[in-house]
């Protein structure tokens, strides 16, 4: 992409509204736009680290064996009002009435029309376990929409629901997810904590949020510091095996969000140099929630002794949209975001100190393409501008290698690479560039 000829509107002043660094980041660095309190458009800069957080989601769900659909975000009110929630969800729904009056509402999560769907077509065990997910906008009309996309009305979501014959392989779904969740956040470069929590109005009895620890964090937590250190399971892991030990392996060790901490607890099971009490961002959350949705819609298979019985569900969700802004807080500077490379909008910026100067032109010219023929995303810094300014808006943005072209060193054969994260500089000639990027993965 030459920049030239892209949509980065990025802004000088600081934008006095935003309260946290992630939320000033994303407005000065022309990711998103308020359209309206907790609603954003996603500028092409925002929508593309979107994506790539999108599609990391969908590689690990894929690698459990879930299975990617996609729901509507308009749902009828009569498969709310069957499971009671239409009445208890209060004034976070949005409600909608279409031109035949009839109600609708926006939704903000998806159990009741996936169990409508379940009960539809499986009637027996055999077609079990089965695991659904989509990634799709939810709306909540949140009292205090704040901190950007964080705490944002409309925001996407991957959403997953699990099917099981009984509380056993129930767990065994819950597990799966547990699993495919530590692989997901690592793989963004991020360090979450799976943490005891309240089931909340999606009800049941066993649940986890994963957090992502920040000062400007919601949630108050308390863990046991040796969490922070915990191996991630590779990509080799055996969604098939048996995944218990690894879930055991954390959840042996304490760690709960506020609403469900037990100080008295916490002081008795974790030694006093090892106790950690902190705030954090929550990026996903499991449940496990029993028959709590297939009894009141009757979502019942036959088992293999022929008796109908319900179905034993779980949900589990992530913030994507929540996730930008996550990782914008746990990985930036004084100069602006530092992209993890596995969701960096750009993998590669080529600056040219000196556009007008043939020369600076055709060895930029030459790195784009060869660059990009390899498969190479890069942003190409065309325009006619102080260096200093380039160097700026690139520091800004985030983009964790920048290439910097300039006559003086090409009068010696070589090209500066920088890299965003340490700030270190290598003088490189244009095939040596070549060959460190091109060959990326
Ligand atoms: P919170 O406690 O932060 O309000 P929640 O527990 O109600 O969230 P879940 O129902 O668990 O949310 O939704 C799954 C995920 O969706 C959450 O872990 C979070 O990452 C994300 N999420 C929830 N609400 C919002 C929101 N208003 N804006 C952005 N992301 C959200
Ligand atoms: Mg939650």
């Amino acid at each position: 992409m030459r920049l030239s000829r892209y949509f980065l509107p990025v802004l000088k002043e600081t934008p006095s509204e935003a309260q946290i660094v992630s939320h000033r980041l994303m407005l000065r660095a022309g990711m998103i736009r308020q359209e309206a309190a907790g609603i954003y458009a996603w500028l092409p800069l925002g929508f593309r680290v979107l994506q790539k957080i999108e599609q990391i989601v969908r590689e690990e769900m894929n690698r459990a064996g879930a299975i990617e659909m996609l729901m509507p975000t308009l749902q009828p009110s009569e498969l709310w009002k069957e499971t009671g929630r239409y009445d208890a969800y209060g004034p976070e729904m949005l409600r909608i009435t279409d031109r035949h009056d009839r109600e609708m509402l926006y939704g903000p999560t998806n159990e009741d029309m996936i169990t409508d769907i379940f009960r539809a077509y499986v009637k027996s065990y055999k077609a079990l376990p089965l695991n659904l997910y989509h990634t799709q906008w939810k709306f909540r009309d949140e009292v205090r929409p704040r901190f950007g996309v964080m705490r944002g009305r409309e925001f996407l979501m991957k959403d997953a629901y699990s099917f099981d014959i009984d509380e056993a392989a129930a767990r065994r779904s819950y597990n799966r997810m547990y699993v495919a969740y530590l692989r997901t956040f690592s793989r963004m470069g991020l360090k979450t904590i799976p943490m005891r929590a309240e089931t909340g109005p999606i009800g049941g009895d066993l649940s986890h949020e994963f957090i992502v620890l920040a000062d400007t964090g919601e949630s108050g937590v308390f863990c046991h510091k040796d969490l922070l250190d915990m191996p991630i399971p590779g990509e080799d892991v055996d969604f098939d095996g048996d995944l218990e030990p690894i879930v055991r392996q954390r959840t042996a060790l304490y760690a709960a969000t506020e609403d469900v901490h037990d100080q008295a607890r916490f002081e008795a099971e974790v030694p006093a140099e090892k106790r950690m009490a902190a705030r954090g961002i929550e990026v996903g959350q499991v449940f496990y929630f029993g028959t709590k949705y297939s009894v009141p819609m009757k979502a019942t298979v036959t088992g293999p002794d022929g008796k109908e019985v319900p179905i034993h569900g779980g949900s589990y969700g992530v913030g994507v949209s929540r996730l930008v802004g996550a990782i914008i807080e746990a990985s930036h500077d004084d100069n602006g975001i530092i992209w993890p490379e596995p969701v960096a909008p750009f993998d590669v910026a080529v600056i040219n100190l000196k556009s007008g100067d043939a020369k600076t032109d055709a060895a930029c010219e030459e790195l784009y393409a060869k660059l990009s023929k390899a498969g190479c995303d890069v942003l190409y810094d065309d325009r006619d501008d102080r260096p200093g300014a380039k160097f700026a808006t690139m520091d800004l943005i985030g983009i964790p290698w920048q290439v910097v072209v300039g006559p003086r060193g090409l009068e010696k054969g070589m090209l500066e690479v920088k890299n965003r994260a340490t700030g270190v500089k290598e003088e490189l000639s244009l095939e040596a560039v070549l060959n460190r990027f091109a060959a990326k993965p």
